[in-house]
């Protein structure tokens, strides 16, 4: 059954997942005004599902059980469904302006699929049987799944086993006849309070003597043991004033962030889909890691969208649209833009079949498409915020448009005083001026700068990491072997 967004948003006051926010308990975290811009832009996969303008790229039918499900509880089944995919997010980056969170679940069922058949084939363990009735499950409820991959990893330079404290990876700490017991935490987890369930995958490639941090399992998000501290945002405590609307920029959407704690979280069995095979933990980071920079090329790309609007909007509130630089900012930010879109789809035709069956991105492609999402976002804020101008940051706030207070010798008051000082060319008001500044702030500064600027670098991992999948996949012995022949050099 295909949930509304309002379901979904029902189906979470279910759980009783344990939430901490500035040093406290949130019990109705549903309806907390940091928390619920999030859910809203989560709540946007499911509505947008029931958009019969968007069905065919919001649903597919599941290979597992037949059925129509959302995209992002389906398993590629060529590369148009991967191509799919990336429209869908651009989609929903545009719809949202933020990070509507559900896609490293997605991300995690194809790299849990595709490994958990190859490590079966190995090791005759049963993995993929069991992976793929949990996402029989998974497609049937219409869950949201938090794909959960990035540990602590204190002292970067010793291995998960030479850590001081043992817990800077989560690993397993109990084997039990019917489970396993886990340990340690999870950093930075997009969308791990309102998702459904956790899929936890294993952060680095390991040694033998990792194996007990080799470990790939599902829990729901309430299970025992599981806690979330919130991560706060910049400009987050606006939402919590009154009336909160201009200042905030998007007042309806958002991303969110936590650290995810397993304080001796209990696995059952049937929900455990690695314990130890250490050799094919590099495999299921690889393969999701590669999903999710082929996301950012659609994602990041449909908030590009939004933001390139807003700083056209305020090229034409400002009563600049006309000059010649200005033009030229909005194509380079556009051509920059449509560049990462480009990445996203190539990577996307480029993809192959696993020995599983779901498909598999172009690895170098993905690798370098999300090499760029480190860059360019960055260079579009750079040109919107020259478009904007400076009053996106020294605007008063929207208490004194609003405020009455008398201050002017003929009795004007605050919000009259900004209204006649603040306007710009007659095409919009002062306030429509002032939402368009604060939009740009927003994406630039603000809330949503998470998803937008700082998770471009590091989210689907830092740009090293790219760089390093781009040398190993980029065969420069191929290419030192076609200088070769071109230059008439005969030796081996
Ligand atoms: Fe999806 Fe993008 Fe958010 Fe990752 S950053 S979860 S790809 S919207
Ligand atoms: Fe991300």
């Amino acid at each position: 059954m295909l949930m509304t967004g309002e379901q979904y948003i029902e189906s979470l006051r279910k759980l009783k997942t344990r939430v901490y926010m500035f040093g406290e308990k949130v019990d109705n975290w549903v309806d907390h005004p940091i928390i619920r811009p999030s859910i809203n832009s989560v709540a946007m996969t499911y509505e947008l599902a029931h958009d019969p303008q968007y069905e065919d790229l919001m649903t597919a039918k599941s290979n597992l059980t037949g059925e129509k499900v959302n995209r992002f509880s389906h398993l590629h089944q060529s590369t148009e469904d991967l191509v799919k995919k990336v429209k869908m997010q651009r989609l929903l980056g545009q719809k949202t302006a933020s990070c509507f969170q559900r896609c490293v679940g997605m991300d995690a069922f194809n790299a849990v699929y595709s490994t958990t058949y190859e490590m079966d084939k190995k090791y005759g363990t049963n993995y993929h049987e069991r992976f793929v009735e949990y996402l029989k499950y998974v497609q049937t409820e219409d869950l949201t799944v938090d794909g959960a991959m990035t540990d602590p990893k204190g002292d970067r330079s010793k291995a998960p086993s030479a850590q001081e404290d043992k817990d800077l990876y989560l690993r397993i700490v109990e084997k039990r006849e019917d489970g396993i017991v886990v340990r340690g935490a999870k950093c930075h987890q997009t969308g791990s309070i309102n998702s459904h369930e956790h899929l936890v995958m294993p952060t680095i490639a390991m040694r033998e003597e990792d194996k007990e941090y080799a470990v790939c399992f599902a829990v729901p998000s309430d299970a025992e043991g599981l806690f979330m501290i919130y991560g706060r945002q910049s400009c987050d405590t606006r939402k919590l004033e009154e009336g909160a609307d201009i200042d905030v920029g998007n007042k309806k959407f958002g991303g969110q962030e936590a650290l995810v704690v397993f304080d001796d979280v209990f696995v059952p069995n049937d929900r455990v889909f690695m314990c130890e095979e250490w050799d094919f933990a590099g495999m299921l980071v690889e393969r999701f890691a590669g999903y999710h920079r082929q996301s950012y090329g659609g994602c990041k790309v449909g908030v590009g969208d939004v933001l390139i609007g807003a700083a056209a909007l305020a090229a034409d509130y400002n009563g600049v649209s006309r000059a010649s630089h200005v033009k030229d900012k909005l194509i380079e930010m556009t051509h920059l833009n449509e560049t990462l879109y480009c990445c996203g789809i190539a990577c996307s035709s480029e993809g192959y079949p696993t020995e599983a069956g779901n498909y598999q991105i172009d690895l170098l492609l993905a690798n370098v498409c999300k090499q760029n999402v480190t860059r360019f976002p960055y260079e579009i804020v750079r040109l919107a915020e020259d478009i904007a101008g400076g009053l996106m940051v020294t605007m008063p706030s929207e208490q004194d448009f609003r405020s009455d207070l008398k201050v002017g010798k003929n009795g004007e008051t605050i919000g009259d005083i900004c209204n006649k000082y603040l306007v710009g060319a007659p095409v919009a008001t002062t306030e429509e001026r002032m939402r368009v500044l604060r939009l740009i702030e927003n994406l630039a500064l603000g809330t949503a700068a998470v998803g937008y600027r700082t998770e471009s670098m590091h989210g689907a991992g830092s740009p090293q990491a790219q760089r390093i999948m781009i040398a190993r996949q980029g065969n420069i012995e191929a290419k030192k072997e076609l200088a070769k022949v071109i230059a008439g050099i005969k030796k081996d």
